[in-house]
């Protein structure tokens, strides 16, 4: 049986670090870090460190609570609005944030009810994502000059994943 966590003191308007939000539920950090790039728990923008909003956090601990576990494939997002599984719509997602630490955040549209998805993968899981769903990666990569390249290729062509230097 999975741990249930309450969601009694989470405070729906307030900002949460992923430390605070380990402290609040009384789960490890590590954990709440695996729900932001295993599982869907949305943060509030792309920066590191993360902040949750307690909204999305509430949102996402009920469901958690409340579902069997619905693990998504590589190549499917979790789709808050569906409360389900997807895939990326027209198997097209966007590369649309780069790390130093190797990873990057994909984004897509829901095929079923046209909600934004996201996801954080790794270099490895990157690669697979583009193989297994064959999609066209429109990645954007911010580099260190603050210049902003896009790179259009898809998983046949790519030599190197773009998460690599
Ligand atoms: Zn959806």
């Amino acid at each position: 049986m999975p741990k249930r966590f309450s969601t009694f003191r989470i405070k729906k308007n307030l900002l949460y670090t992923t430390e605070e939000v380990a402290k609040l539920l009384g789960a490890k950090q590590q954990t709440v870090q695996q729900w932001i790039w295993r599982q869907g728990l949305q943060t509030v923008d792309d920066r590191i460190p993360h902040l949750v909003r307690g909204s999305a956090l509430f949102e996402f601990i009920k469901i958690k609570n409340n579902r069997k576990r619905q693990k998504c494939a590589l190549h499917e997002f979790y789709c808050f609005s569906c409360k389900a599984p997807r895939p990326a719509a027209f198997d097209e997602a966007d590369l649309v944030k780069r790390l130093a630490s190797g990873g990057g955040l994909l984004s897509a549209l829901c095929p079923v009810c046209a909600c934004s998805l996201h996801k954080w993968v790794s270099c490895a899981q990157f690669a697979a994502f583009s193989q297994h769903a064959k999609v066209a990666i429109k990645a954007v990569l911010h580099t260190q000059n603050d210049t902003w390249i896009n790179v259009v290729g898809d998983s046949q062509g790519r030599s190197q994943c773009p998460l690599q230097d």
